[in-house]
């Protein structure tokens, strides 16, 4: 998943996270009796649209009297949190052969059904679709998003290996589109089992879809509400899907998927842009502004590189998904963070962005971590669950990616780049994925060693993954031919805020040119050497226009304080900026080979 790079900035309204309730039932009562024939039924229809309210039904078989137990998921994989599905659900009816069945609840979330001998079990009930949420239900009046785990039962206890169809009731010229397997008749779909069935979130209603061929497979480009995306904006969207895939595909020297499916939704109520990952499709949720953005093909080469690393190659804490409880892992660094490594690198490889772009999305991830406290990618990893308010919760994305690039620069460099960080995560896919486990610790740490001719990164992992150390960037970085500073930058050496009346000073610096020209708090800021503080780019003009200019150079600044406006005679300082990353002037030729290779996605052989 990725919200507006690593930040969830949505508060889930109407999501709660409730203990799971341990001990409230004998382990023989939560054991369903075997069900089979399972089908489900979801209607859509325009009235449905109108209420935001989905129609469910599941139906099955079942012989004896032994009770049927059904639980609905807490989660939706991708989504780290609890969201407790069952809170949008309603008016449950459990009927056998026709005739009402007595049913009661086990936990929140689990139904214990009393078949009575009847052959045919079915189970109804209505699900309101009111969540703008990539893992929950989304109604409009021509429009529903759902994903599988809103509305799925699967009998407690048993396996979940069991087929199942699907058939999706609408009207007769609204579209569906799902990654599910097609049945016989329109609208019908066929899952082989649980997992598959409920990692394929369906679009019902009006939308566009289009497709073309890429990798030598169909990708599906389906856009909500219908209109949203077109001529040039919707081209250069199918331009940066035909750069990122052949990139990433490269990696893995396979497509995992026979077809993929892109689902986007566009909408102003959205704060932010979003993207949850599935095996053979993603969902994104836009605000308007991100249509057409940087961030729109960083965040597809992000959700589509998920469909090897995290839907297939996976922690072995998360294999198989448990949907009931929280499935917390110390790996999401591997799991988010070098899927957004791999994301800037098929940026780069594909060509959506140069060199210089791949050093500042690098350079910005540095920012990003610099600013946050100090916390290890396992224990970032671990806290996700619980959305901690401490500013370190959703750092594993941008200092797991950068943990990507330190080791694919510490395994080009062992290796002689023979051997790069895409060796691993071919090689894990290989034997975990393939073999059909998750990867443990043991497993990656063998796999990086193994790319690195043999080197132990036992002292590494203890101190840059496990342990809170800033990574050795001035030792890695010339290893690849590239060295990161701090710019430094124009300032004015003052904190302010924005009231009615303009931009306040709240804080002179000691020492500053602010405090040398005189300014004092209380004053109003209202041009910096003629450029507007309130300009949105002040920061980029100032740059701009002083960056290269000598300090104790001539700086006028205008305020107003009381009543009357000042003119301020200042001058120049200078203090540390952003770190930047660039290429390193007479790096070694094996340094070069190395930053040629990351950014190319090649090895010397
Ligand atoms: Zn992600």
């Amino acid at each position: 998943m990725i919200h507006d790079k690593f930040r969830r900035t949505l508060v889930m309204g109407a999501a709660i996270i409730v203990p799971a309730l341990a001990g409230a039932q004998s382990h023989a009562d939560s054991i369903s009796a075997p069900i089979r024939d399972v089908h489900y039924d979801v209607t859509f229809m325009r009235v449905n649209g109108q209420a935001r309210e989905i129609e469910v039904a599941m139906t099955f078989a079942t012989t004896g009297s032994a009770p049927v137990v059904l639980s609905l998921p807490a989660w939706t994989p991708g989504a780290y949190e609890i969201s407790n599905f069952v809170h949008w659900l309603s008016g449950f009816v459990a009927t056998g052969d026709g005739k009402p069945l007595v049913w009661d609840k086990l936990d929140y979330d689990t139904w214990r059904i009393r078949p009575n001998g009847a052959k045919s079990v079915k189970v109804t009930f209505d699900y309101a679709a009111d969540s703008l949420d990539n893992a929950m239900a989304w109604a409009k009046p021509d429009f529903l998003l759902f994903n599988g785990t809103n509305l799925f039962l699967y009998p407690e206890g048993q396996s979940m290996e069991f087929a199942s169809t699907v058939a999706v009731h609408t009207e007769a010229d609204w579209r569906v589109t799902t990654g599910l397997a097609s049945g016989a008749e329109p609208h019908t779909y066929t899952a082989t089992n649980f997992h598959d069935l409920v990692d394929m979130p369906f679009f019902v209603g009006r939308f566009d879809v289009d497709s073309a061929r890429i990798a030598n497979k169909w990708v599906r480009y389906a856009t909500y509400p219908a209109g949203s995306i077109a001529g040039q904006v919707r081209s250069s969207a199918w331009e940066q899907l035909k750069k990122v895939i052949p990139a990433e595909v490269a990696v893995f020297g396979e497509a995992p998927w026979e077809n993929y499916t892109v689902m986007q939704i566009v909408d102003s109520s959205y704060g932010g842009a979003s993207g949850l990952e599935h095996q053979s499709s993603h969902v994104d949720v836009l605000a308007p502004s991100y249509v057409g953005s940087e961030f729109q093909p960083s965040l597809y080469a992000h959700e589509i590189f998920h469909s090897w690393n995290v839907k297939r190659l996976r922690p072995s804490e998360m294999w198989p998904y448990n949907y009931s409880r929280p499935q917390p892992t110390p790996w999401l660094w591997v799991s988010e963070g070098i899927t957004d490594y791999y994301a800037d690198l098929a940026e780069v490889r594909g060509g959506v962005v140069d060199a210089a772009g791949f050093y500042a999305l690098t350079a910005e991830k540095m920012n990003e971590v610099g600013g946050a406290p100090p916390v290890s990618l396992e224990d970032a990893s671990l806290s996700t669950w619980v959305h901690p308010v401490d500013g370190t919760g959703y750092l594993y994305y941008p200092k797991g990616s950068l943990a990507g690039l330190v080791l694919d620069i510490m395994i080009r460099d062992a290796s002689d780049n023979k051997k790069s960080l895409d060796d691993v995560m071919r090689g894990l896919y290989q034997s975990d994925y393939k073999k059909g486990k998750g990867f443990t610790a043991a497993d990656w740490w063998n796999a990086v060693s193994a790319a690195a001719n043999g080197k132990s990164f036992a002292q590494f992992a203890s101190k840059y993954i496990d342990g809170r150390e800033p990574f050795p960037w001035d030792s890695v970085l010339p290893l690849a031919g590239l060295r990161s500073r701090q710019e430094q930058v124009p300032r004015l050496g003052v904190m302010t805020q924005m009231d009615p009346n303009g931009v306040v000073v709240a804080t002179v610096g000691e020492g500053s040119a602010a405090a040398a020209a005189g300014i004092r708090p209380g004053d109003y800021l209202i041009t910096v050497g003629d450029i507007p503080v309130d300009d949105q780019q002040f920061g980029a003009r100032m740059r701009a226009k002083y960056g290269a200019s000598a300090a104790g150079a001539p700086l006028a600044i205008k305020i107003r304080r009381g009543s009357e406006v000042m003119m301020l005679s200042g001058k120049l300082q200078f203090g540390p900026g952003d770190i930047v990353v660039e290429e390193l002037p007479q790096a070694s030729a094996k340094a070069v080979r190395i930053r040629a290779g990351i950014l190319r996605g090649a090895t010397d052989k």
